[in-house]
């Protein structure tokens, strides 16, 4: 019980807990409680120090990618109409730039500033509660027609000429891996698991600029129905759940959507960048599917590498929150520096998730696509981050996959990550890495001023 005492330092707390029915509701909860020494010393016998080869070479370049979402009402007096926004940062720089960035310990915020201009963002606007497209009927209808649009707009392009290099175009790379039923064999044709009008399918759907319709109720259907949000999108309520996800999607999907870009033309460019994402490298929710098409199709880039004997491209998760940071926090200061961890199943069940029924088939055997590491730099900052899992499937005949997952051999950039993330911890983002931040703090939609922006420009284009 290691928050009786914290409750009892507040009196109004206090008879809460005095209260019996809440003391037997407490007791009958399961939560991370700080371990003793004694705890602590078994907790990190299985963290081992990282490996550092004598020859290490950093990626020249970073590109981080990071969302935020915002809703906005459209009216002060009408708060239960709204729109949504999702901005998506994508900040590419090179680590000679991140070395001038630092003057001494001083780190010079004009040349952070400068960083910043060399950004480009993707925004999305997308009607929520109460707001319709005209000749659209629903909400729903209209969410669909608008991220349909907006994934396949020239913004999204590498070419302006050509949709089929469009954010909506890698989504089809991505469906047409889909292992199993789901998938085509060509990356210009995906299925929709069923129509949203009438419930009939699987519908298969071609990457086209003509509007495609239901075979089976002749309603409109369009390719990006496939992640199925519009499953949680609702009339007359915050489309909050809806916003999040697609943000998250788009976290991944932009990723891909570089390296799709990069490969065509300049394919081995691919081994001297370092595509940071944050967060863990998972999807979840209804559009969960897309891991395994991402791990098959980086799997696929990674043997093209292999074949010229080039190492596998660094794509690093990097979490700032959640119960594996929490459990990081926790047990830190009894974890010496220089210690690594790559999360077993068996102990995230017993210590980290200990209130979760362990899932049949291993943990995140339906979301994710990375393996997921806790790491103390030299310097004692702790880190939570994920490597895409060296993989293409999570189910190849005779392999054991809930431990093959975590040997650290088969990671062949796991000694450059640990490298990098020690490279650019820095004091002014404490327990944050700078690409991060900075596409954070350049994405960022706050609620004063960003925000306020954002909702006189709504007004102003609906007025
Ligand atoms: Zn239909």
């Amino acid at each position: 019980m290691p928050y009786q005492n914290e409750f009892a330092r507040k009196t109004t707390h206090f008879d809460f807990v005095k209260n019996p029915e809440i003391q037997a509701f407490l007791n009958s909860c399961e939560y991370l409680i700080p371990p003793n020494e004694k705890e602590a010393r078994e907790l990190i016998r299985v963290f081992q120090k990282p490996p550092r080869p004598s020859k290490i070479e950093l990626p020249r370049l970073i590109l981080a990618t990071d969302g935020s979402y915002y809703e906005s009402a459209l009216n002060d007096r009408i708060p239960s109409t709204r729109v949504g926004y999702i901005k998506i940062g994508a900040v590419l720089f090179s680590l000679e730039e991140f070395a001038n960035l630092h003057e001494g310990h001083f780190v010079d915020p004009f040349k952070v500033a400068a960083l910043q201009d060399n950004n480009t963002s993707l925004a999305f606007v997308l009607p929520s509660a109460n707001v319709r497209l005209s000749g659209y009927s629903s909400v729903r209808d209209s969410f669909r027609a608008a991220l349909d649009e907006q994934l396949l707009s020239e913004k999204t392009r590498f070419d302006p000429k050509n949709f089929h290099t469009s954010l909506r175009g890698t989504l089809f790379h991505l469906a047409s891996r889909r292992p199993g039923e789901m998938g085509t064999d060509s990356p210009f044709r995906l299925k929709l698991h069923k129509c949203p009008t009438c419930g009939k399918g699987p519908i298969e759907i071609e990457d086209k600029l003509e509007q495609q319709f239901c075979p089976h109720c002749g309603a409109p259907v369009y390719p990006s129905d496939c992640l199925r949000l519009w499953e949680e999108v609702h009339d007359y309520q915050s489309n909050g759940t809806a916003l999040s996800r697609l943000m998250m999607i788009l976290e991944h999907l932009i990723p891909i959507h570089y390296m799709r870009f990069i490969q065509q033309k300049a394919f081995l460019a691919l081994t001297k960048i370092a595509f940071f994402v944050d967060g863990p490298l998972a999807i979840f929710g209804n559009a969960a599917w897309l891991h395994r098409s991402i791990m098959i199709y980086l799997y696929e880039i990674n043997e093209k590498l292999q074949r010229k004997g080039m190492p596998p491209i660094l794509m690093i998760g990097l979490q700032k929150r959640g119960q594996i940071v929490d459990y990081a926090n926790m047990i830190e200061r009894f974890l010496p520096p220089n210690s690594l961890f790559a999360i077993e199943d068996e102990y995230r069940y017993k210590y980290i998730l200990a209130n979760r029924e362990p899932s049949k088939h291993g943990f995140g055997f339906e979301t994710y696509y990375g393996q997921d590491f806790i790491f103390k730099t030299r310097e004692g900052k702790s880190f939570v981050f994920g490597l895409p899992y060296p993989f293409k499937s999570k189910e190849e005949p005779g392999s054991d996959f809930a431990h093959e997952k975590t040997e650290w051999h088969r990671y062949i950039n796991l000694p450059v990550a640990v490298q990098l993330i020690e490279h650019l911890q820095t004091e002014l983002y404490q327990d944050a890495v700078i690409p991060i931040a900075l596409a954070h703090r350049y994405t960022a939609i706050s609620l004063q001023p960003g925000g306020r922006v954002l909702d006189l420009l709504t007004r102003r284009a609906l007025a």
